[in-house]
C-alpha cells in the first residue's frame, strides 16, 4: 500500500557541511533535505556519517582531499548585489551593429509569463509527449511561423545559432548533393561569424570553402553547395535567382541564410529556389544577451526530412483518435545514429523558439509586417539624410541596413561622436560604416545618427523634409494564416493561451523529474533573477569590450572557478552546449596533435555505453570511432582498451569517457584507462554530463581527462527550458591551452577557429552558474554533490527489492544515479519499459530516462534538490506500480487492459461514454493518495508515434482537425 506522504515536518533541522561547519542559508534551500531525514536515510542505507558513504562510493585513489579555493559563499541577497556591482560595469549603448543581432523589444506578456516563469523554463526536452503538449504546441507554431515566413516546407524546432545552423546546412547539403565535389562556396557577404563557423567545421571533414561574390563566381570549380545573405551582412537585397539556378545545374544545394523580419516583405527564399533556409529569431522578441541564448531556426524541403539536423514536431494522434504532437522521425538523431549521425545536435533553444513563435502570435501578420515596414522606412529616410550630408550609400536595395561611405570624413571622428551619444556603429574598414535599425528604432535616434554623421548638432534639413514614405517590395504569398496567429492579440487572450499551454506540461514546479544523466536540479530564482537585467540583456556580441567590463570580469571569475572545479588550466565558454563541447574539445585534441606532427591521429575510442553524442561528435571532427566494449558489471573492459588501444596505437587521437559511467557507477580503473590512452600517445576526453556527481569530492583534471565539457544546464543550475538553451564550456589541462577556440570578430581564445556565433557562447545565462557557485561556495558544493549520491542510493536500496538495480560499484553502491532493470516484466505480464513510464504520469510523474543507456531499463538520478518526502512519493509510485503489475502477473488484472496499458488516463477518457475497463476509473486516475489533494492531468492519451511519422505533418492543422 501506499503511505500518506507525511506533510511538511515542522523542522530547522540544518545540514552540517562537517559536523561544526554549518552550510549557508541558501545551501540548506538548495538541497532538499534536512539533518534529521540526512540521519533517517543514511540508516536505511546503513552508514554511520555521509562521508562513510561518500568514502565507500568513490574511490579512494580519485578523491581530491582539500577544499576548492572558491569565494565563500553568499546569501541570495548579497551575491544578486554584488552581482549588481558587477552589471554596472557593462556599458548599455545603443548598437547599430547589425550583423545577424538587433535589439527588439521582448512583450512583457511574453517575458513575465514565459522567459521568468518557470512553468515553462524548468521543463525538459518533451520526450514524454503526453505530459510536453503545450511546448509542443508552442514548437509547431514556431516551425509553421519559420515555414510561412522561409516559404519552405518543412522547419525543425530550433538550433543553436544562425552560424552552427550554416554549419548543419553545410553538412547536409554534402550529404545530399551526389557530385562528388568537395567545395562549399560561401557569399563574402555573408555575417563574418559564420564564414568562422562554417571554416572550423569545414576543416576537419576535408571541405574545401571558397569565399568569393556570388555575381562574379564562375563555377568552374564544382560545388556541392553554396550558402548566401539575405539581405546580405552590409545590408544589400540581392536578387540570388541566377546564381542558384547554376548551382543546381551541377546539382548542388543552395542555403539562404535569411533575416526572418525581413521575409515578411521580401519573396522568401523558397519561392526563388532556395533548397535549404536558416537564420536567426533573435530579433523576435529575444534579449541581445551579449550573444544569447537564442533560437536559430533550420527549414529545408519535405524530401530531405530524414536528415534535418536537431527536432523536429511532428503531429500525430492519440490513442482516443485525437491530434497530438510528439518529436517526429526519431530515428534521424544522434542517439539513435551514433557513427552514421550527420549532427551531434542534442539540446537546442526551445525556450527561446516558444518565445520568438509567441512574437509572432502576439504581432500577428500585421503587425510583424508593421515592425518591418517601421524599421524599413526609418533606414530609407536615414539613407536620404545621410545622402544630404554628402554621404554615399553602397546599395540602393536594402531593408533595414546601410553601409556608408566616409569619403573625406575622418572614420576616428563618426567613431568619437557615436560615442560620445553612447552609440555603437559597425565597422567595415577604415572607409566604410554600417548602420542596422531594429524595432527599438525611433525617429529622435535618426536625428542623433545624422548629427553624428554631420559632426554637429544642427542639420541642414529636418525630418519631414528627408522622410520617405514610398516604398515597395517583392513579397506578394500571405504567411502567419493559421488562426494560433490571429486570434490572442488582447493580452487577456494571449495570457490564458500562454498559460493554458503552460499548465498541459509536467515541469519542475509540479514534481521530480528524475531523468538520469540529465541532472532536473533546482534552478534557483535568484540565480534567475539577473538574466532579465538590462545590463546583461541589452548587449550587442560585438559591442566594444571596452563597454562589457562587467561581462569580463563574470568571465574571468566562472573561468576560474570552472577550473578550480575540473582542475584544468583553460576554459572556453563559447560552446552552446554539451554536444557543441564534445565536439570543440575533439578539435582542440585535434589541433594539438596536429602540432605536434601528428595530424594523422584520427582513431576516437567510445565505450559502448557512451551517450550518442560522443561518436556523432567525433565523426563531425573527421575521426574514426572504434567501439570498446563494456563488462558485466558495466565498466569499461580494460582488456579490450588495451588491445584496441595497442592496435591503434598509431592513429590513436582520443578516448571519450563519461565520468562517473553512464551506468551510475564509479569505475576503479579510470586512472589506468587515463594512462593506458596517454601511453599510446591518445588523449583523453572527459563527458562531464556527470559532474554533479563530481564536484568538489574529485576532479576530471587530476584524474587524467585532458578535456572536459561541462553541461552548465545539468550540474550548473541553468534551467534546461524544455530542451535548451544549454551551455557546454570545455575545460583544458595547460598543454591544450594555445588551441582552444577563437573568434573572427572579437580577439580571444587560441588557434581553434570559431565553434559558436558569438564569443562567449549564450553569455548571458552564464549569470545563472556565476549565482550559484557563489551562493553554494565550496563546502555547499561538496555537500550537494554528497546528497545527489545520497539520494541516488537511497532510492536504489528503496526500490531493489521490486526492481533489481542493474550496475552498482564494488560496495554494493551507485553514484548520483540508479538504473533499474525492467526487462523481466516483459516476460512475467506483457508489459513494456514504456508501459511504466507513461503509467508514472497517472501518479502525477515524470519518467526517468528511459531505454538509456541500456534498452528496457529507467535510469533514475533524484539530485541533491529533491526533499526525502518526494523522494518517498516516487518510490512509493514505483513501488504501487510494480504491484499492479503483479496482479497482471497473478491473473488478477487482464493482460491486455489494464491500467499500465491504457496509460496516461486523461479526465476526459473517464467521463467519455461506458467505462468497461476491468478496473476503477479511481484506480485509472486517483491511484496515490497525493492525487486527490493535487491532480496533474495528462492532456492527451497514449500518442501514436508511428501513425505521425507515416503522415508526416510538422506545422498547424486546420481547425476542422481539432472538432
Ligand atoms: C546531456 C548529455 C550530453 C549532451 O549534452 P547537450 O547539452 O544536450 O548537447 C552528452 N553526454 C551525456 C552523457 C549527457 O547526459
Amino acid at each position: 500500500m501506499v503511505a500518506n506522504p507525511p506533510r511538511t515536518q515542522p523542522s530547522d533541522n540544518k545540514i552540517l557541511a562537517t559536523d561544526s561547519q554549518e552550510l549557508n542559508k541558501f545551501t540548506q534551500r538548495h538541497i532538499g533535505i534536512n539533518a534529521d531525514e540526512l540521519q533517517q536515510m543514511l540508516e536505511v542505507l546503513g552508514f554511520s556519517s555521509l562521508d562513510a558513504l561518500i568514502d565507500q562510493t568513490v574511490p579512494q585513489a580519485i578523491r581530491f582531499n582539500q577544499t576548492l579555493q572558491l569565494p565563500a559563499a553568499q546569501s541570495e541577497y548579497a551575491a544578486l548585489a554584488k552581482l549588481k556591482q558587477i552589471a554596472d560595469k557593462n556599458q548599455v549603448y545603443r548598437s547599430f551593429i547589425g550583423m545577424g543581432y538587433y535589439d527588439c523589444i521582448t512583450p512583457a506578456v511574453i517575458q513575465r509569463n514565459i522567459l521568468e516563469n518557470p512553468g515553462w523554463y524548468t521543463a525538459y526536452t518533451p520526450y514524454q509527449p503526453e505530459i510536453a503538449q503545450g511546448r509542443l504546441e508552442a514548437l509547431l507554431n514556431f516551425q509553421t511561423m519559420i515555414i510561412d515566413l522561409t516559404g519552405l516546407e518543412i522547419a525543425n524546432a530550433s538550433l543553436l545559432d544562425e552560424a552552427t545552423a550554416a554549419a548543419e546546412a553545410m553538412s547536409m547539403s554534402y550529404g545530399i548533393c551526389k557530385n562528388k565535389a568537395n567545395s562549399f562556396f560561401v557569399s563574402h557577404e555573408c555575417h563574418p561569424q559564420t564564414i568562422d563557423v562554417l571554416q572550423t567545421r569545414a576543416k576537419p571533414l576535408g571541405i574545401n570553402i571558397i569565399i568569393a561574390d556570388h555575381q562574379t563566381f564562375d563555377f568552374a570549380e564544382p560545388i556541392f553547395g553554396a550558402i548566401l545573405q539575405y539581405p546580405a551582412s552590409d545590408g544589400t537585397i540581392y536578387d540570388y535567382r541566377n546564381f542558384i539556378e547554376k548551382s543546381h545545374t551541377q546539382g548542388a544545394l543552395v542555403t539562404v541564410a535569411a533575416d526572418p523580419l525581413s521575409l515578411t516583405l521580401l519573396t522568401p527564399p523558397g519561392e526563388f529556389g532556395a533548397d535549404i533556409a536558416v537564420g536567426s529569431t533573435q530579433r523576435f522578441g529575444i534579449p541581445l544577451g551579449f550573444g544569447g541564448p537564442h533560437a536559430a531556426y533550420f527549414a529545408t524541403k519535405e524530401e530531405y526530412k530524414r536528415l534535418v539536423p536537431g527536432r523536429i514536431v511532428g503531429v500525430s494522434k492519440d490513442v482516443h483518435g485525437k491530434p497530438a504532437y510528439r518529436l517526429a522521425l526519431q530515428t534521424r538523431e544522434q542517439h539513435i545514429r551514433r557513427d552514421k549521425a550527420t549532427s551531434n545536435i542534442c539540446t537546442a533553444q526551445v525556450l527561446l523558439a516558444v518565445m520568438a513563435s509567441m512574437y509572432a502570435v502576439y504581432h500577428g501578420p500585421d503587425g510583424l509586417k508593421e515592425i518591418a515596414q517601421n524599421i524599413h522606412q526609418l533606414t530609407a529616410t536615414l539613407a536620404n539624410g545621410l545622402k544630404k550630408l554628402g554621404y554615399k550609400i553602397t546599395s540602393e536595395n536594402f531593408f533595414d541596413t546601410l553601409r556608408v561611405e566616409l569619403g573625406n570624413t575622418r572614420l576616428e571622428a563618426i567613431l568619437d561622436a557615436a560615442n560620445e551619444r553612447n552609440i555603437n556603429l559597425r565597422i567595415f574598414d577604415n572607409a566604410t560604416v554600417g548602420i542596422s535599425l531594429d524595432e527599438t528604432t525611433t525617429e529622435s535616434d535618426l536625428i542623433e545618427l545624422w548629427q553624428i554623421f554631420a559632426l554637429k548638432d544642427q542639420l541642414p534639413f529636418t525630418v519631414e523634409e528627408v522622410t520617405i514614405t514610398n516604398y515597395q517590395f517583392s513579397r506578394e504569398s500571405k504567411y502567419l494564416t493559421h488562426p494560433v496567429f490571429n486570434r490572442y492579440h488582447s493580452e487577456t487572450e494571449l495570457l490564458r493561451y500562454l498559460h493554458q499551454l503552460e499548465t498541459k506540461d509536467l515541469s519542475l514546479t509540479t514534481s521530480m523529474i528524475p531523468l538520469g544523466s540529465c541532472t532536473m536540479k533546482l534552478n534557483a530564482t535568484s540565480e534567475m533573477i539577473p538574466v532579465t537585467w538590462a545590463e546583461f540583456g541589452k548587449i550587442h556580441p560585438f559591442a566594444p569590450i571596452s563597454q562589457t567590463r562587467g561581462y569580463q570580469i563574470l568571465f574571468q571569475q566562472l573561468e576560474a572557478w570552472l577550473g578550480e572545479i575540473t582542475g584544468f588550466a583553460g576554459i572556453s565558454l563559447q560552446p552552446n552546449a554539451g554536444s557543441q563541447g564534445e565536439y570543440s574539445g575533439l578539435l582542440v585534441i585535434h589541433e594539438y596533435h596536429q602540432s605536434r606532427g601528428e595530424g594523422y591521429r584520427n582513431i576516437c575510442l567510445i565505450p559502448q555505453s557512451a551517450h550518442g553524442t560522443n561518436p556523432a561528435s567525433a565523426v563531425m571532427c573527421g575521426m574514426q570511432v572504434v567501439g570498446v566494449g563494456c563488462d558485466d558489471q558495466g565498466n569499461i573492459d580494460v582488456d579490450d582498451l588495451k588491445a584496441k588501444a595497442e592496435k591503434h596505437s598509431h592513429e590513436l587521437a582520443a578516448l571519450m569517457v563519461t565520468y562517473p559511467s553512464t551506468h551510475g557507477v564509479f569505475e576503479e580503473a579510470i586512472q589506468d584507462i587515463c594512462a593506458i590512452v596517454h601511453a599510446h600517445g591518445g588523449q583523453v576526453y572527459m563527458d562531464g554530463a556527470n559532474m554533479n556527481a563530481q564536484v568538489g569530492i574529485c576532479r576530471p583534471g587530476d584524474i587524467g581527462a585532458d578535456v572536459c565539457h561541462l553541461n552548465l544546464h545539468k550540474t550548473f543550475c541553468i534551467p534546461h527550458g524544455g530542451g535548451g538553451p544549454g551551455m557546454g564550456p570545455i575545460g583544458v589541462a595547460s598543454h591544450l591551452v594555445p588551441f582552444l577556440p577563437g573568434h573572427s570578430v572579437v580577439r580571444m581564445g587560441g588557434e581553434l577557429g570559431a565553434v559558436s556565433a558569438a564569443p562567449w557562447g549564450s553569455a548571458s545565462i552564464l549569470v545563472i552558474s556565476w549565482m550559484y557557485i557563489i551562493m553554494m561556495g565550496a563546502d555547499g558544493l561538496t555537500q550537494a554533490t554528497k546528497i545527489a549520491i545520497l539520494n541516488a542510493n537511497y532510492i536504489a536500496k528503496k526500490l531493489e527489492s521490486y526492481y533489481p538495480v542493474l550496475y552498482q560499484g564494488k560496495n554494493g553502491l551507485v553514484a548520483h544515479e540508479c538504473i533499474l532493470d525492467l526487462r523481466s516484466l516483459k516476460k512475467s505480464a506483457q508489459i513494456e519499459i514504456d508501459d511504466v513510464a507513461k503509467r508514472l504520469m497517472d501518479y502525477g510523474f515524470h519518467a526517468p530516462t528511459v531505454s538509456w543507456p541500456v534498452a528496457g531499463t529507467i535510469m533514475v538520478e533524484p539530485t541533491e534538490s529533491e526533499s526525502k518526502q518526494e523522494l518517498d512519493r516516487f518510490c512509493d509510485a514505483l513501488i504501487a506500480i510494480r504491484e499492479e503489475v503483479a496482479a497482471i502477473e497473478s491473473g488478477k488484472m487482464d493482460i491486455q487492459d489494464n491500467v499500465l496499458k491504457n496509460a496516461p488516463h486523461t479526465a476526459e477518457s473517464l467521463i467519455v461514454g461506458e467505462w468497461n475497463h476491468p478496473y476503477s476509473r479511481e484506480q485509472a486516475a486517483y491511484p496515490a493518495p497525493w492525487n486527490k489533494e493535487y491532480k496533474f492531468w495528462p492532456s492527451v492519451g497514449r500518442i501514436d508515434a508511428a501513425f505521425g511519422d507515416r503522415n508526416f505533418v510538422c506545422s498547424c492543422l486546420p481547425m476542422e482537425a481539432y472538432s
